[in-house]
């Protein structure tokens, strides 16, 4: 080894022409002496492009592109690239990673309809909002033949594949962005690439694409960000053969967002199913479901929002008729889901009458409760008596009592709520059947995860709590394997790396998971306590999370939690109520009574009650125990981050460029707010600063050792190795020698393979 010291030590004074990298000088000094182009911020807008004219002092005369002059601190400057490395495929190709110069790599791009580039090995896909000419037929085949090699989904769903094939390790494609960024888009593009490619065993390939068809129909729905907005979150497991074709698929799914059954916001609407439905169900169905038009149902009009620009809710329907025969479920529990959802509609025109001063209630007995009764199957009273009456222990007795009147429209709230949750369950149960029916299992397979990313907006509530916990989960996936990987394996190999420090949100995720003093546990131990409020709530979590840096308490009932992209403001008010989920043990009873298949069903899944042991039980509204929300949603996670955990993972970060959802604008201030959230700034500057390439010391001698000289002594292939740097004098900050492996800055082996070429 003091040979190897001194062998390297030697290697730094040899210089040769040709190795040289460019000048990589972030000193602007330089920049000012030579006059070169600068980014130069002036106030109020973006970073202009402009070239240094003359300095004195600290301020420095910048000529901008319109040719106007202007003077600014030299603080205000940063270098910016040369023109040759305009628009290159890998933002760490550029000479200067700094933000302006990353967005103007980008925005160059966009402009020229290259929405996907690379930044490292994360691959980032900039919504073009029209189509674009990047996919069909002829693209697949350029991609699979390597004909082209530009940045693109089919790029990385190809390498996915290649991987799965060549090392049998599973693979993973992991879809982040915020919404209306283009994750599921992204992620139908992948699977028809891999459908293309493992096509060809019985058509089981276009039915796993169609299932995105049942899947959106059911889940998403118009929201103010995107038209089709996917309100739960889902990973696609493809399954190979062993040679290479799609065999099958499953499907998981993550956190329906529930409360859209119920409550709208104004502009947005509900699943598209239930438009779908109104608009295109034909007469002999919409005889038997009693069905009005999407403008007679409070749960949709409540929003004044029954249609979106350019689509037709009938034709939707037809293609969802199309998929659902494709997928085989079958005639009857076509015809059941549809019941059900007709059910959860006319629910929600079931009204009250109060009965008394003390607001009590009785149920209107109209068509509603009428038909609504019919669907589910059940008896009109019963039905009735189930939304307008609790019974309470009396000693032995039961005794009814009237509910009042935010009482039962909560009750109903929840049943409608239930019954499209269970049925949403009860689709993706289904269409896995459909997917698994006889086929063989390799073990072999690539899973796509389309999961919304973080969320910050002025009022945030428990669902933003869920999913940026889930996010914090996902990045510190994303940074164990760019990033601790990296570092290990460099360790490993004894390289002195300087480590590079990255924002690790351990602290973070220990806030949401400790036990019993985190997030989640305090939220659990309040929502068992009847008396509990979100003040209390509150007050709770600021006397136990005191101090956590992480973590800070605000007034009124909310609290700040830093999370890895920002701090997010948290309003408490339905937190207890949303984690509870509970449903009235009479509505339990009652749908379990019923005659309707799925209502039994729907039932059933509820009798197998979690119940914590130390749950305090509760008073005067006896309900179904089952575990919280949030703790539900926690356990999902740990098993999916396990199943994660085992393949290789392939990044793709959605960037969207303008709220406006119009193609061709960028809003600059937009994509970097979410270059910074997604990571993508620190994978650029990380990536960077390592030494991307790098062989083993077998390899590398076994390709450049003919370059020594012919007397050259036989070695082991580490010496051997470091005698060819020697003798091609790299430049020793280009590369580094591990114990098993060379590691190299990027750009060096193609000036070796030059050489090579060349002898
Ligand atoms: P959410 O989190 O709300 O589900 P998302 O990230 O899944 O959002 P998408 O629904 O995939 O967003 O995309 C929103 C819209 O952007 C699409 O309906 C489509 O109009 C457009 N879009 C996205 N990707 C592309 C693409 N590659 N080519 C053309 N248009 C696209
Ligand atoms: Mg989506």
């Amino acid at each position: 080894d003091e040979e190897t010291k001194a062998n390297l030590a030697n290697s730094k004074s040899g210089l040769l022409q040709g190795f040289r990298e460019p000048e990589l000088d972030d000193n602007l000094g330089y920049f000012i002496k030579k006059k070169l182009r600068v980014w130069c911020r002036l106030h109020n807008v973006p970073w202009q492009s402009g070239q240094i004219q003359s300095t004195s002092g600290e301020k420095a005369s910048v000529r901008l592109l319109d040719e106007s002059v202007v003077t600014v601190p030299t603080q205000d400057l940063l270098p910016a690239n040369p023109d040759i490395l305009e628009g290159v495929d890998d933002l760490i190709q550029l000479s200067y990673l700094n933000e302006p110069s990353v967005l103007h790599n980008l925005q160059y791009r966009y402009s020229r309809d290259i929405v996907y580039s690379k930044a490292g090995p994360v691959l980032v896909a900039v919504n073009p909002f029209k189509d674009v000419q990047l996919y069909g037929n002829d693209f697949v085949t350029a991609y699979r033949q390597n004909l082209l090699d530009s940045p693109h989904v089919y790029a990385l769903a190809d390498t996915a594949y290649n991987e799965m094939m060549t090392d049998g390790i599973n693979q993973s494609i992991i879809i982040s962005g915020e919404s209306g960024a283009g994750k599921t888009e992204t992620a139908k593009i992948a699977m028809q690439y891999l459908a293309a490619l493992g096509g060809g065993s019985g058509g089981i390939e276009s039915e796993v694409l169609l299932t995105s068809c049942l899947l959106e129909a059911f889940g998403n729905a118009k929201t103010a960000r995107n038209n089709n907005s996917s309100r739960f979150g889902k990973l696609i497991e493809i399954h190979f053969t062993a040679a290479g074709k799609i065999c099958g698929a499953k499907i998981q799914t993550f956190l329906l967002e529930k409360s859209r059954v119920v409550q709208l916001a104004q502009g947005e609407r509900s699943y598209h199913i239930f438009y779908q439905l109104c608009a295109g169900a034909p007469d002999g169905l919409r005889g038997r479901l009693r069905l009005k038009r999407a403008s007679d149902y409070s749960y949709l009009n409540q929003s004044d929002c029954l249609t979106i620009h350019d689509v037709d809710d009938a034709q939707k329907f037809h293609m969802l008729m199309d998929a659902f025969n494709t997928t085989r479920i079958c005639k009857d529990d076509q015809e059941h889901a549809f019941e059900m959802l007709a059910a959860v509609l006319w629910l929600g025109n079931i009204s009250f009458l109060v009965i008394d001063n003390e607001n009590h209630i009785e149920v209107v007995a109209d068509e509603a409760v009428t038909n609504a009764a019919g669907l589910i199957g059940c008896g009109i009273q019963d039905l009735m008596l189930a939304l307008s009456t609790h019974s309470i222990q009396a000693g032995k007795d039961k005794v009814a009592k009237n509910l009042t009147l935010q009482q039962a429209i909560d009750t109903r709230d929840s049943l409608a709520k239930f019954i499209y949750a269970s049925l949403f369950d009860w689709l993706v149960e289904k269409i896995n059947l459909s997917l698994a029916m006889g086929k063989q299992h390799t073990g072999r397979s690539i899973s796509i995860l389309d999961i919304y990313g973080f969320e910050s907006f002025k009022k945030n509530s428990f669902e933003q709590f869920c999913i940026n916990y889930a996010n914090e989960r996902l990045q510190q996936h994303f940074n164990r394997h760019l990033f601790k990987l990296e570092q290990e394996g460099y360790e490993l190999d004894g390289i002195d790396w300087t480590k590079i420090d990255f924002e690790d949100n351990q602290d973070c995720l220990d806030l949401f998971e400790k036990r019993p003093l985190g997030l989640i546990s305090l939220l659990d131990e309040e929502s068992n306590f009847p008396k509990a409020t979100n003040l209390t709530l509150t007050t709770k979590l600021k006397q136990h999370l005191k101090g956590n840096h992480r973590f800070k308490g605000e007034r009124d009932g909310a609290f700040t939690v830093r999370h890895y992209a920002g701090e997010v403001l948290y309003d408490t008010g339905e937190f207890l109520e949303k984690n509870r989920d509970l449903l009235h043990s009479e509505i339990i009873q009652l749908l379990s009574s019923c005659t309707s298949q799925l209502s039994q069903l729907f039932a059933s899944m509820l009798k197998q009650p979690q119940k914590p042991a130390s749950s305090p039980i509760q008073v005067g509204m006896p309900a179904c125990q089952k575990q919280s929300v949030a703790t539900k949603f926690k356990d999902q996670l740990f098993k999916l981050m396990q199943q994660l955990e085992s393949t290789t993972p392939h990044f793709i970060r959605c960037i969207k460029p303008n709220n406006k959802h119009i193609p061709g604008m960028f809003d600059k201030n937009l994509v970097l707010e979410q270059l910074r959230c997604c990571g993508v700034l620190e994978v650029v500057r990380i990536a960077r600063s390592g030494y991307p390439t790098r062989m083993t010391h077998q390899e590398f001698t076994r390709r450049y050792g003919f370059l020594l000289p012919e007397n050259h002594t036989c070695q082991d292939p580490l010496s051997t190795s470091v005698a060819i740097l020697q003798q091609f004098d790299i430049l020793p900050e280009m590369y580094q020698v591990g114990y098993t492996k060379l590691y190299f800055r990027t750009g060096q082996i193609g000036s070796l393979e030059n050489v090579r070429k060349q002898v």
